[in-house]
């Protein structure tokens, strides 16, 4: 079988979900949404069922398919729905709901509902993406009270820059959000994981963990409480062949890496179909047999270069990990210039084997 493998590490994930509550003292919804960020939705939620406070997911289809599979926590939709049709199924799986537009508002205060529905009402506090204005959001929520349409209500934000320390921009939203609540009483959920990492002084009782639960930091400094996650998933394959090139040879395709002295190259059975960054440069952190190495040359579609020439013992089917427990996922991302969040999501092909 080809070697290409996503090891998910499943005892790291029950971890760095204890370990947001431990940080935050609050309850955490998983965030398990795009196929739990790449690491497979339903094993993540079996994984972590007896003792989550809840999953989150993005939308009605995702939670069908925790239904499905015999979730009975609560799911809440972070995008709500998209049209007022699913309010029937939304009902009928006891999904919690989050309302970020007034449309969505509306729907529900014209849907005839058989019970009243677990609501989270987004305000927009700053990130000016979805959510409620502060002006309309005392109106909703009384509007919602009134109407008898919702069992429990929570208030709810988001933040744009809580992965940049000591962000002016976050305290700005959090202030925004205290105001436009005020009064109003239900539990609040505010954190995502860098705010749940880097903000503890602003209270939630609801954290909504995304990132942090598989292991990646999601700040591009060192940062005290990241260090303590756990990587959840190590993407693997081995060496399928070797040569050895003269100073002044090409490797690959655009021969984008020209060897200046004598050089090992190693080729991995694993590319950018497997969801490897294409992009990613020559240097970028390798580990061969446990050691350091680096990529040299272009990635292809099912195969990418290492360089073994200070690591005479490595060679035909030597262990090549991408990233895991020894190259952080967050390392690669930056030399691939984006963030792990998307290296995870990206990932296919390469077969997932879970480790309890
Ligand atoms: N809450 C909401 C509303 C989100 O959209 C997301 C993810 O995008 C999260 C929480 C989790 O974010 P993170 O993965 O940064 O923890």
């Amino acid at each position: 079988m080809r070697p290409a493998r996503a090891l998910i590490d499943l005892a790291a994930l029950r971890h760095n979900y204890q370990l947001a509550r431990e940080i935050s003292g609050a309850k955490a919804l998983a965030v398990i949404k795009a196929d739990a960020y790449g690491h497979g939705a339903v094993q993540c939620a079996k994984a972590l069922q007896d003792k989550a406070d809840g999953f989150a997911v993005a939308c009605i289809e995702e939670a069908l398919e925790l239904r499905e599979a015999g979730i009975s926590a609560p799911i809440l939709l972070l995008e709500g729905f998209f049209e007022a049709s699913e309010l029937a199924l939304i009902q009928q799986h006891d999904f919690w709901c989050v309302l970020h537009a007034n449309w969505q508002l509306e729907a529900v205060l014209k849907t005839p509902l058989k019970q009243p529905l677990n609501l989270w009402l987004k305000l927009d506090s700053g990130m000016h993406r979805v959510g409620l204005c502060p002006t309309d959001y005392h109106h909703a929520w009384q509007q919602l009270i009134q109407s008898g349409k919702a069992a429990k209500l929570t208030k709810m934000s988001h933040f744009a820059r809580a992965d940049e320390p000591d962000c002016a921009r976050s305290r700005e939203q959090f202030e925004t959000f205290a105001q436009a609540t005020e009064g109003l009483s239900g539990e609040v959920s505010l954190h995502n994981s860098p705010a749940t990492l880097a903000w503890p002084s602003f209270k939630s009782d609801w954290v909504r963990p995304g990132i942090m639960l598989y292991g990646a930091t999601p700040f591009a400094q060192a940062q005290s409480q990241a260090a303590r996650l756990q990587p959840v998933m190590t993407l693997e394959s081995k060496i399928i062949s070797v040569r050895e090139l003269p100073i002044g040879e090409p490797v690959g395709y655009g021969g984008r890496f020209v060897s200046i002295k004598l050089t090992r190259v190693g080729v991995v059975a694993l590319g950018y179909a497997d969801g490897y960054p294409r992009h990613a440069p020559n240097g970028t952190p390798v580990a061969i047999d446990g050691k350091p190495s680096r990529l040299i040359g272009r990635v292809s579609m099912d195969m990418l270069t290492v360089d073994l020439t200070d690591l005479p013992q490595a060679g035909l089917g030597s262990r090549v990990e991408l990233w895991g427990k020894q190259v952080p996922a967050s390392e690669v991302a930056q030399y691939a210039q984006t963030i792990p969040y998307q290296l995870f999501c990206n990932l296919k092909r390469a077969v997932r084997v879970y480790a309890t």
